[in-house]
């Protein structure tokens, strides 16, 4: 049974996520460490530690698998105008991420946001391109980093305060967290997004960051 959550950070918009960490192959560095943006991940904090919430996301990374996912999910987006993609998890398989093209396809009445770290490995990078290609589609390749560092080819970054913001600055911390009727991420027209690192996790990670001059 297909798992959505639907949370106020989102204005209630849908989403379909998988557990942290697990499904996230791209949160290790070449030193075969979590990557900096990774240690410090909400979605390893708070109430994502708890089992009525990981429950739906081991049951979506078996479901996906199901035949008929696909038809379940397009029902499912069919009085939706947005959706994102993976508030936990990545789209580690490309059997998931070839499923998850079609239902972009089949949805062209909703915009869909789909942040990932999978644009690492070269065998995604075919699927990610016809993604992106669709009008409305926006992947966003994250950043590693938590100090505001990225290339071209990264749609989002992690800034450690909001003075040090490029491209777009998520204004959610001065609503509660909440995008508040923003829908920048979902945008073609805005290349990068930069988050204000937030939490106790990520607070520390920078702290450690910036002692060590990175
Ligand atoms: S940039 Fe806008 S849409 Fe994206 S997370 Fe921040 S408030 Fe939400």
């Amino acid at each position: 049974m297909l798992k959505l959550s639907k949370t106020s950070k989102l204005d209630g918009i849908l989403s379909w996520s998988l557990q942290a960490l697990d499904t996230c192959p791209g949160s290790i560095g070449d030193n075969g460490e979590l990557v900096a943006a990774c240690s410090g991940c909400y979605a390893t904090t708070g109430n994502y530690r708890f089992s009525n919430v990981k429950a739906p996301r081991l049951e979506n990374q078996e479901d996906w698998k199901s035949s008929d996912w696909d038809e379940r999910m397009i029902n499912a987006l069919e009085s939706q105008l947005y959706f994102r993609w993976f508030d936990s998890g990545d789209m580690y398989s490309i059997g998931l991420a070839e499923k998850i093209l079609s239902v972009m396809e089949q949805t062209p009445w909703v915009k869909h946001w789909l942040p990932i770290r999978m644009r690492k490995f070269a065998k995604f990078q075919a699927v990610l391109d016809k993604m992106q290609s669709l009008p409305n589609v926006m992947v966003r390749f994250s950043s590693d980093s938590v100090m505001g560092e990225y290339t071209s080819e990264h749609g989002s970054v992690i800034v450690p305060d909001p003075l040090q913001a490029k491209g777009f600055l998520c204004k959610a911390y001065e609503h509660e967290g909440r995008c508040n009727g923003c829908r920048a991420c979902y945008s073609k027209d805005v290349p990068l997004v930069s988050y204000p690192a937030h939490g106790k996790k990520m607070s520390k990670v920078i702290k450690i960051l910036s002692i060590k001059g990175a």
